[in-house]
Formats: structure tokens, C-alpha cells, sequence
């Protein structure tokens, strides 16, 4: 069911060389509230037409002085003052984001914002700092001097997902403008306001025109002519893993440098000697924060089996007592499902994964009449091939498992196709070492889970991806490295 919001439905333009714009054939989107189903803005649905555009424009500003000769720390202090304007901002782009993605008010004020500002700032300070090397080099003959610089790697096409809009974009943008790239964003379809707010506060920095272009539109269509685009360099992509897979297909024919952030199905594993009061709660969060639509959710917990009893008893009783609701409530806990996709999948998963022996503890149900709210789940008793241990939900749905076998760890913790994080819960501080060595994924927490911080490289290993995000390694994947050899 679509249905007007009783207020104004805005129209949103798009971001190209500085100019606001809609489409060339004037299509547009519906953006959805999945609180209400209403429909709170349209946005363009950019053709291939306006792709063109939008990566020439970000072409043109590759060359153009004002951007390519600024000296780095104008680069820094410009990414500085737009990490104020965000700041300024705060409350308004909270707002949109609940409305937008339907997270909770709390979330989106408190974590979402402003980690999506911390990341600007911690990226603004790489732009004076990527240095190259002087090589000493035995070759014979000759005396050289030899040296590395990096350069911006170019035009970037960066596609990024609905579940942290803003987030997304930050980590998206900070370390690519850091390294003096040009940028084409194309936000999920579902949550585009935040980055084209972000787009406005790009403008009102005084960033130079077509170094930064937002663009609207479902991924089929404008998603699939960014990556199509010989004028594109690097494609950044964070989504699902049938997606990446396409995409990197794709962009090998134009030999286009590409970062994959993929999907997860990360395990929690609590041992019998954890601090309770600390795993349980932190077990609950690590599924159900976002309504499980977290890429490093803990969606598997394996707990020893002598304390499988409390621990579930523990985490469905939280998971029955998350107040469900629009994000806008202050109160509200667990916010909608971003869509009726994605919850009728999630609902579908559920099914299957009963019809394949798993029982329900808790949860399990749609909630309310009206949005697309689905209850927070546990599920026990999934044999290793249930779709509920093997697919991504993507949602409020855990699966418990006891361990008697200790030394199984390693082997059921890696019993996926993904690698993207893990958390292992317990006190004695050489089994958490040596556990964290043996799980393939590109995070491990250890008596804590979800710690992402700008400085913490972040990605996946396995069909979780390649290529690190946050911290210095980001910049790698906005440069390139060029050698000078130099006879003296
Ligand atoms: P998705 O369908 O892969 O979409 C992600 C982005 O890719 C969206 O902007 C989408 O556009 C675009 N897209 C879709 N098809 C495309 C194509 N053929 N060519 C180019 N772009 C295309 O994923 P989703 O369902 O929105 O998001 C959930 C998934 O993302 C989950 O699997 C989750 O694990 C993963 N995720 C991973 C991370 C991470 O850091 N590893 C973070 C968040 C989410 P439209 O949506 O506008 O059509
Ligand atoms: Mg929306």
C-alpha cells in the first residue's frame, strides 16, 4: 500500500557539477517512510544520459586547478568545515534519517550522525599525510634516486546501501576526497535524502563544482551505468554479495578498480566462563540493533552447552522487550524494516528455515497494522544446511546453537561462505587470542561486538569482500601508486 504523507511531498533534486537537476526524461522515485508506507518525497530516477553527465562533470573537476592543484591542507580544512556544517546540521539530518531508513530517533542522533561526522574528521587529517617512499634501488651502472608518490586514483563511482545511509556515504566519500579523487554517489534508492543533505552542505563548504555529484536512482538502471561507464576509474561498492559479484564481473571489462563490502552471517560465540551481564545484552545488540539490518549482524550464536539454557533464556527475554515503533518515538527500540521486500524475504527465510526443523522461541510474527515492522526473533534447533544458518536474513532473526565440543569452534565458526566479523565472548584472555586467529573474518571482537571506529580498518574477507574501509588503509583505495626512477 502506497499512500500520500498528509504533509508536502517534497521533490528532491540531484547533485551534478553543482547544479541542482532532475532527470533528463524528468522520471522520478517514490522515497517510502516504512514507518507509514507513505510516501514522503520523489527524487530522479537519473538515466544513462545523466550518468554521462555526471561522470564527466566529475572528470572535469579531476583537472581542474581549483581542485587538483589545491594545496592538502586547504583539501583538509575544506573537509574540516564540512564536517561543521554536518555538525551544525545534526538534528535535521537525524530527522531525515529516521524518516528516511524509519531507524530509531536515538539511533540515528546518537550513533549514526555522529559517527558519520567523526568519520569526516578523521579523514580530513589523511589528506596531508599520504606520503610515498624514497627506494634505495640495486640497479647496475648507475647511481639513481628513486621514489613513490600517490596519486588520486581518478573518477570514483561509489554505490552504497540503505541500512546506515549517511554512514555509508561518509565512509564512501571522506577518504576519497582525502586522496583528491572526484566522485559520482549514487545512494540506495530507498534512503537518498541524507545524501543529497550532504550534498547541499558539500555545495555551502565551497567544494569546486563536479568534485562531488550525488545521483538518484535504483541500482538496475543508474547503478548498472556507473559501473558500464569507461569515464569511471574505481567502483566502491557496499550491498549485498550477488550484487558485488555482478559488479566486479562487469567492471573487469573495463579493467575499473573495484572495493567490495559484502554481506555477512557473523557468529557470536559465549563461553561458559563470560561476563553475562555483559554477553547477553551484548548478544541481543549484536542481532537486533537497526532491526538486524547490520552487514556484521551476530546473527549465529553458539553458546557452550552448559550455559545454553541461561544465555537464550537471557537474550529472547530481551528480544521480547524491545519496544517496537516508528523511529520518530523517543521510546522506540526497533524501528521498521526498510521495505515490503525486505520484510515479505525475511518472513519468507522464517518459513522456510521452520519448514526445514528450526523452532521458534520467540518472535516470529509481523507487528502492527501499518508499516513494516517485524518482531525480534530467536530461533533454535537449525540443522548446519538451514536456510536460517546459511543465508543472510538481514533482519531481526537469530539462530542459537549449544557447543559441547570446544574444539569445534573454529570449524562451525567458519562454516559459511562470508567473512565479514565475529565476536567471541568469554574471560580467559589466551583462548580469545588464539580463537581470534583461527575465525576467517576481516573483524574479531572480543568481549564486545559492532565496535567500528574510523581508525578500525572494517571488511570482509571470503564473499564478504575486499578491500578495507576506515583507518589508513582506506586510502588505498583511492590512490594509485606511482614509481620515479631518477639517473643521477
Ligand atoms: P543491494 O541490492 O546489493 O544494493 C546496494 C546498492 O547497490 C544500492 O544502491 C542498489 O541500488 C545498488 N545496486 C543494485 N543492483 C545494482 C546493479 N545491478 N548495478 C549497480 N548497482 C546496483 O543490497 P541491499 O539489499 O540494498 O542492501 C542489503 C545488503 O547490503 C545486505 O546483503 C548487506 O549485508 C549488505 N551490506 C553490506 C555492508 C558492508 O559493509 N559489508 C554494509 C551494509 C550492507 P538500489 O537499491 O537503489 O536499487
Ligand atoms: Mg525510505
Amino acid at each position: 500500500m502506497n499512500t500520500r504523507s498528509e504533509t508536502e511531498v517534497i521533490n528532491r533534486p540531484m547533485f551534478i557539477e553543482g547544479v541542482w537537476c532532475g532527470a533528463s526524461d524528468e522520471g522520478q522515485l517514490d522515497v517510502i517512510d516504512p514507518a507509514t508506507e507513505a510516501t514522503i518525497a520523489y527524487v530522479p530516477h537519473a538515466t544513462t544520459e545523466d550518468v554521462d553527465y555526471a561522470v564527466k562533470a566529475a572528470r572535469r573537476a579531476l583537472t581542474n586547478p581549483s581542485w587538483r592543484d589545491m594545496k592538502p591542507l586547504a583539501r583538509e580544512a575544506l573537509l574540516h568545515q564540512l564536517a561543521n556544517l554536518l555538525e551544525e546540521n545534526a538534528d535535521e539530518l537525524a530527522k531525515l534519517e529516521t524518516q528516511d531508513n524509519g531507524k530509531p530517533i536515538s539511533l540515528s542522533s546518537q550513533v549514526d550522525i555522529p559517527f558519520a561526522i567523526s568519520i569526516f574528521r578523521y579523514m580530513a587529517g589523511w589528506s596531508s599525510k599520504l606520503e610515498g617512499a624514497s627506494i634505495p634501488i640495486s640497479f647496475p651502472g648507475s647511481e639513481f634516486h628513486s621514489y613513490s608518490i600517490r596519486e588520486p586514483i581518478g573518477v570514483v563511482g561509489q554505490i552504497i546501501p540503505w541500512n546506515f545511509p549517511l554512514v555509508m556515504a561518509a565512509m564512501k566519500l571522506a577518504p576519497a576526497l582525502a586522496a583528491g579523487c572526484t566522485v559520482v554517489l549514487k545512494p540506495a534508492e530507498q534512503t537518498p535524502l541524507t545524501a543529497l543533505k550532504l550534498a547541499e552542505l558539500i555545495e555551502q563548504a565551497g567544494f569546486p563544482p563536479g568534485v562531488v555529484n550525488v545521483i538518484t536512482g535504483p541500482g538496475e538502471t543508474t547503478g548498472a551505468a556507473m559501473v558500464d561507464h569507461p569515464g569511471i576509474d574505481k567502483i566502491a561498492f557496499t550491498g549485498s554479495t550477488a550484487v558485488g559479484k555482478m559488479i566486479a564481473a562487469e567492471a573487469a571489462k573495463t579493467v575499473k578498480r573495484v572495493s567490495l563490502e559484502l554481506g555477512g552471517k557473523s557468529p557470536a560465540v559465549v563461553f561458559s566462563d563470560a561476563d553475562f551481564d555483559l554477553a547477553i545484552p551484548g548478544a541481543a545488540e549484536a542481532i537486533f540493533l537497526n532491526s538486524g539490518q547490520v552487514c556484521f549482524a551476530g546473527s549465529r550464536l553458539y553458546v557452550e552447552s552448559k550455559s545454553f539454557d541461561k544465555v537464550v533464556a537471557g537474550v529472547a527475554d530481551l528480544a521480547s522487550q524491545f519496544k517496537l515503533g516508528p523511529g520518530c518515538e523517543p521510546d522506540t527500540q526497533i524501528g521498521p524494516i526498510i521495505s515490503a521486500r525486505q520484510i515479505n524475504r525475511i518472513d519468507q527465510l522464517l518459513q522456510q528455515g521452520v519448514s526445514q526443523g528450526a523452532e521458534i522461541l520467540t518472535g516470529g510474527k509481523r507487528h502492527g497494522k501499518q508499516g513494516y515492522f517485524m518482531e525480534p526473533t530467536v530461533v533454535a534447533g537449525a540443522a548446519p544446511d538451514n536456510a536460517l544458518l546459511r543465508e543472510e536474513i538481514f533482519g531481526p532473526v537469530l539462530t542459537v546453537l549449544p557447543i559441547d565440543d570446544l574444539a569445534a569452534i573454529p570449524t562451525l565458526a567458519n562454516d559459511t561462505t562470508y567473512g565479514l566479523a565475529a565476536s567471541i565472548w568469554t574471560q580467559d584472555i589466551s583462548r580469545a587470542h588464539s580463537l581470534a586467529r583461527q575465525i576467517n573474518a576481516g573483524t574479531v571482537w572480543i568481549n564486545c561486538h559492532g565496535v567500528i571506529d574510523p581508525a578500525l580498518p572494517f571488511g570482509g574477507m571470503k564473499q564478504s569482500g575486499y578491500g578495507r574501509e576506515n583507518g589508513r588503509h582506506a586510502l588505498d583505495l583511492y590512490t594509485e601508486l606511482k614509481t620515479v626512477c631518477v639517473r643521477i
